[in-house]
């Protein structure tokens, strides 16, 4: 390994283009050469379900990751709040491997932990709450049983549900919770958590266990967007140019 590449909270949809064009310029300028790249939730700003495929969105991201990993990156992903109905068939179609939330990886002889990072955010039981049932198998098989269009209108419908939720809150409720985030940590025995989620890019310091420890913060693409580098050099967050 000798460069991996993290990227989370893309948010893409057929609503914020720029996003796209941003997404795909990197997997043609800075994906190539890289061992892994590691999509740590929320590639889409909202997923219904596999059988959306044919949505032309859907398809050129899928096409687009499918020739990042064809030409040699193994393409990560995990699921995040917003499309955590991503299965098989899309990964198939991208070429990508699922990942699970939590994932451990070596990164240069330092066992990383990789998450989204909604889990961390235990101040906010509400989220919580609807998290467990969402992730449940009973309420997907009766969401995917819905016709597509109808699926469609309720994500929608959920997703500016949660903004006016988000808005409606205080914003430290919205951030992760610093003793979760040591739990994850001393559990899977790592010191270093990368993760996005909270739209908070940044390298925090803390200790556990008498352990130095460092949580990396991903940032989302709704401004110009970037990615977290690693290589045996060391992590730095790296914004993309301007459009
Ligand atoms: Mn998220």
């Amino acid at each position: 390994m000798q460069r991996a590449l993290f990227i989370s909270d893309l948010h893409l949809t057929g609503a914020r283009p720029a996003a796209n064009e941003a997404f795909f310029a990197f997997l043609e300028n800075v994906a190539p050469g890289a061992d892994a790249l590691y999509i740590l939730g929320d590639l889409f700003e909202y997923w219904v379900g596999d059988d959306d495929l044919a949505d032309p969105l859907n398809a050129v991201v899928a096409g687009f990751l499918a020739n990042t990993a064809r030409n040699g990156t193994p393409v990560h992903l995990m699921h995040g709040n917003r499309d955590f109905l991503v299965a098989e068939a899309f990964c198939k179609a991208a070429g990508a491997q699922l990942l699970a939330d939590p994932t451990v990886v070596d990164l240069f002889g330092t066992r990383t932990l990789l998450m989204h990072g909604d889990t961390l955010c235990t101040d906010d039981t509400a989220y919580q709450d609807w998290r467990t049932l969402c992730r449940g198998e009973a309420w997907q098989k009766a969401f995917l049983a819905e016709p597509l269009e109808a699926r469609r209108a309720r994500m929608l419908e959920l997703r500016s549900r949660s903004e006016a939720d988000k808005r409606a809150k205080p914003p430290v409720i919205m951030d992760v919770n610093e003793a979760a985030v040591r739990e994850a940590l001393r559990g899977h025995a790592c010191t270093r958590l990368v993760h996005g989620h909270t739209h908070r890019p940044a390298r925090h310091t803390l200790e556990v266990d008498g352990r130095a420890c460092e949580r990396w913060v991903l940032q989302d693409w709704y401004g110009r967007g970037g990615y977290l580098e690693a290589t045996a050099a060391g992590m730095k967050l790296v914004n993309l140019p301007a459009a």
